[in-house]
C-alpha cells in the first residue's frame, strides 16, 4: 500500500513485512520454487511475525486486526515471494477465517490458537475435479450414520492440504437440494480413510504445497460440522468474497516486485550508448506499470476499508482482484520484456515472477467469474 493511505500503525506493519520479506523470503524463493517444496523456514517467519494470526481474534491468539492490514501483509510477503503468500492467504483469509467466522465457540477455543500461532496451518477444500467455478455442482457427500458424518469423494488443487492441521471441507448431504445441500466440516489428518497427495508440475507458485484429498467412508465428528447444516455453499461464497481483498493485496505485491526489477534492471543496462531506462519506450513500459500498480493499489484498499468499515464491498472485492490480477500477468510480462534475453533465464528472477503471476487470474474466482459479479450489479444498478 502507498505510504499516504497508511496510518502510523500500519506503516510500522509494513515496513516490519518489507524487511522481513527483504531479508528472509526474496533471497530464499529461486530454490524455494527450483526445489517444488513446501518452506518451513518462511513458515516460521511468517509465524514469529504474528502473520498467521494477524486477522483472528486476540482470544484465540491472534491480532484482530482487519482487511486492511491483512492486504498490507499479504501484498508485502508477495513481492518478496508470491508463493509464500499463497501459503499464508489460504491458511488465514481462507481456513481459519471460516472457522473464525462460523464456528461455535467450542470449535473456536479448540481449533483457533493453534492456527494463529503458527503452529499448525489451516487448509480450505472447496474444488473439485468436476467443478471450480461452478462450485455448487460439487459431489463429494457427506452422509451422517450414528452422530458421525461420513465423507466420500475427492478435492483437487488445495493448498496447504499436505502441511495441515485444520482442512475445511465443503460436502452435500443431499445433491437433489443443490447448494442448499451443501455443510461445511473440519477434517484434520490421521482420520480415517483420509488420502492427501501432493501435485506437483505447477507452472508457478511452485513453493507453495497443492494437493488431492480423497475420503473414503471418512468419519467426521459431529462437533466438526461448522455452523448449520445446509448453510456451507452460502459460507463458501462469504469467505471466497472477503479472500479476493487478500489475493488482489497479493497480486498488487508481485506486480510491485515485477516493476522494481524492471526499473533497477533498466537502470544498469545499456544500449546504444546509454541505459536503457533513457528510452522513452522503455519508459513507456515502466510508467504503465507503475500506474497499473498504483490503480490496483487503491482498487484494493478502497475494498479492504469498505470491508473494515462494515460497508458494503463485494462488488469492490471483485473489481479489485480483477484489475489486480490482470495487472500483475501484464506487469510480471512487461517486467521480462524490460530485461531482454536475460529476463527469460532463472537468473534475473523475473522469469519466476512472470511464471507466479499467471494463477492469479485464475484461483478464487477466475477472471471471468469476477467479471459475471461485476456485470451483475453494474446491471442492477441501472435498470432500464
Ligand atoms: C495453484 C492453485 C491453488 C488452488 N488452491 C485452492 C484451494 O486452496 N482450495 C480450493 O478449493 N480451490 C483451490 N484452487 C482451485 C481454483 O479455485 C479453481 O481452479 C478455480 O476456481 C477455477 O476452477 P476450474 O479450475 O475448475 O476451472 P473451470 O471452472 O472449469 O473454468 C475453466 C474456464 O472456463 C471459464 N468459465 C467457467 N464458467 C464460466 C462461466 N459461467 N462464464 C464464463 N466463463 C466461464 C473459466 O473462467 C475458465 O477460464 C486452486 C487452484 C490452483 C491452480
Amino acid at each position: 500500500m502507498s505510504n499516504l493511505l497508511l496510518n502510523e500503525e500500519e506503516k510500522m506493519l509494513q515496513s516490519l513485512v518489507r524487511d522481513f520479506a527483504d531479508r528472509e523470503l526474496a533471497p530464499r524463493a529461486r530454490a524455494v520454487d527450483e526445489s517444488e517444496r513446501f518452506s518451513w523456514e518462511n513458515w516460521q517467519g511468517m509465524a514469529r511475525l504474528g502473520l498467521t494470526g494477524i486477522s483472528l481474534d486476540s482470544q484465540y491468539g491472534g491480532s484482530g486486526a482487519g482487511y486492511r492490514q491483512v492486504a498490507i501483509a499479504a501484498e508485502e510477503v508477495a513481492r518478496g515471494d508470491a508463493a509464500a503468500s499463497v501459503t499464508l492467504i489460504a491458511h488465514l483469509s481462507l481456513g481459519s477465517s471460516t472457522i473464525q467466522r462460523f464456528g461455535n465457540e467450542e470449535q473456536k477455543q479448540r481449533l483457533l490458537p493453534s492456527l494463529a500461532a503458527g503452529k499448525g496451518i489451516a487448509a480450505w477444500a472447496l474444488t473439485e475435479p468436476g467443478s471450480g467455478s461452478d462450485a455448487a455442482a460439487l459431489q463429494t457427500t457427506a452422509a451422517k450414520r450414528n452422530g458421525r458424518y461420513y465423507l466420500n469423494g475427492s478435492k483437487i488443487f488445495i493448498t496447504n492440504a499436505e502441511v495441515a492441521e485444520s482442512i475445511v471441507v465443503f460436502a452435500t448431504q443431499d445433491r437433489s437440494q443443490g447448494y442448499r445441500g451443501i455443510s461445511a466440516f473440519v477434517v484434520q489428518p490421521g482420520m480415517p480413510g483420509l488420502t492427501i497427495t501432493p501435485m506437483h508440475g505447477k507452472l508457478g507458485m511452485r513453493g507453495s504445497s497443492t494437493c488431492e484429498v480423497a475420503f473414503q467412508d471418512t468419519p467426521v465428528p459431529a462437533e466438526n460440522l461448522l455452523g448449520e447444516e445446509g448453510r456451507g455453499f452460502r459460507y463458501a461464497m462469504e469467505i471466497l468474497d472477503s479472500s479476493r481483498i487478500s489475493i488482489a493485496a497479493q497480486c498488487v505485491g508481485i506486480g510491485q516486485a515485477a516493476l522494481e526489477a524492471a526499473v533497477r534492471y533498466a537502470q544498469q543496462r545499456q544500449t546504444f550508448g546509454k541505459p536503457i531506462a533513457q528510452h522513452q519506450a522503455v519508459q513507456f513500459m515502466l510508467a504503465d506499470m507503475a500506474a497499473q500498480v498504483h490503480a490496483a493499489r487503491v482498487c484494493t484498499t478502497q475494498a479492504a476499508t469498505l470491508k473494515d468499515q462494515g460497508l458494503p464491498y463485494v462488488n469492490e472485492a471483485s473489481i479489485a482482484k480483477l484489475i489486480a490480477s490482470e495487472m500483475c500477468v501484464q506487469a510480471a510480462s512487461q517486467a521480462v520484456q524490460v530485461h531482454g534475453g536475460v529476463g527469460y533465464f532463472k537468473e534475473a528472477g523475473v522469469e519466476r515472477i512472470f511464471r507466479d503471476a499467471r494463477v492469479t487470474t485464475i484461483y478464487e474466482g477466475t477472471s471471468e467469474v469476477q467479471r459475471l459479479v461485476i456485470a451483475r450489479q453494474v446491471l442492477a444498478q441501472y435498470p432500464v
